[in-house]
């Protein structure tokens, strides 16, 4: 039996304890990157031994059988998941179920770099939107943001997107003192270009050589200031991720908010998260963990790999409790946003 066949007699569904059903994986599918984004990662990271990560063909069997079991969208990550040798054959693979009607969306994170290289062979693929992260339009800041990147790579990146026809969104990390003043410009650019855009809070995620406390901004606060220009109007749209929308009356285009600290939205989590070395969050902020690759390669059936699933599913977390002050300097966590995936 293949493993395709083998996981259309599973049981569709997976509920959590907490009864939230998971319809929604993202997966990091390397820990590289050609930034170095200060609050995501630090200068000198060392990344995994090649031999560590899963195949381009066990990242298939692993997104599949999930798509087996109820879930309906699926987010490449990392990393950059646009580095990742051979990226394009996994978009091809997993293609396939965007076409069956499986999957509603097949898409990627990614900070714009590769999609002069890449961006008509996603749309190919059945990617329809995709978002790109972008914190700064100045060109100076952004390189001091990111280390290694160049701006005008990212805005040619977002050109290519967009002549491809894919739908782009813009995610914005709101850092204190660093793009705080320049985001009505971002608003202004994105949704003049016709692109959401989605500011962030800075989340304690791996020890980057830098206070927290120094970057951390909250959105409450950002929130705040934009009222002061303009109209934002709630608005019930949901991508199936943790953004709350408005739509800001005077552009006509819509501005999200994820704020994982100033109000946790868990609640309503639907998600799990995949390392590019098989290992199952449950939970962005928990240590808790699953390993996948054990089961995956200690047969060529399914059955171990369901069961690791259905296992870890059952012990899912009913939230985070991430905090930024002044006695809480050190990471919540140990791991990288670029491990877990943003
Ligand atoms: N390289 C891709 C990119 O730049 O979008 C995908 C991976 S990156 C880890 C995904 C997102 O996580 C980016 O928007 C990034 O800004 C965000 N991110 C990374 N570290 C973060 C942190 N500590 N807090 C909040 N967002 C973070």
């Amino acid at each position: 039996m293949d493993f395709d066949e083998a996981v259309s007699v599973r049981p569709a569904s997976l509920v959590d304890p907490f009864g939230r059903a998971i319809t929604y994986l993202r997966v990091s599918v390397t820990d590289r990157c050609d930034f170095r984004c200060v609050y995501c990662m630090a200068e000198n990271m060392s990344f995994l031994p090649k031999q560590d990560l899963l195949t381009l063909e066990e990242l298939d069997r692993v997104c599949s059988a999930f798509v087996a079991r109820g879930v309906r969208k699926l987010r490449l990550t990392g990393g950059e998941p646009l580095v990742r040798r051979g990226i394009m054959s996994l978009f091809a693979s997993l293609s396939r179920h965007r076409a069956s009607g499986a999957l509603d969306e097949l898409t990627l994170t990614t900070n714009g770099s590769q999609l002069p290289k890449y961006a008509a062979e996603l749309k190919a693929h059945g990617v329809e939107r995709i978002n790109i992260s972008l914190d700064t339009l100045d060109a100076d800041k952004f390189r001091a943001i990111t280390r290694w990147g160049e701006l005008d790579k990212v805005l040619a990146g977002i050109d290519a997107a967009q002549a491809a026809g894919l739908k782009v969104k813009i995610n914005a990390v709101a850092l204190r003192g660093v793009n705080e003043d320049e985001l009505p410009q971002l608003l202004e650019w994105a949704h003049g270009r016709g692109m959401d855009l989605t500011i962030i809070e800075v989340m304690p995620l791996g020890d980057v050589g830098e206070g927290r406390l120094d970057q951390y901004l909250p959105l409450s606060l950002v929130r705040a200031r934009l009222v002061d220009r303009y109209t934002l109007d709630e608005l019930d749209y949901r991508t199936g991720g943790p953004a709350r929308y408005v739509r800001v009356k005077e552009t006509g285009g819509r501005l999200g908010f994820i704020t994982p600290l100033t109000h946790n939205f868990c609640e309503s989590c639907n998600r799990v998260r995949l390392t590019c070395t098989g290992t199952l969050y449950m939970c962005l902020g928990q240590e808790d963990a699953a390993d996948l690759r054990s089961p995956l390669r200690a047969s060529e059936g399914n059955e171990l790999l369901h069961a690791a699933i259905e296992a870890a599913i059952a012990r899912k977390p009913k939230g985070h409790d991430f905090i930024i002050d002044r006695r809480h300097q050190r990471p919540a966590l140990a791991r990288h946003m670029s491990v877990t995936g943003g």
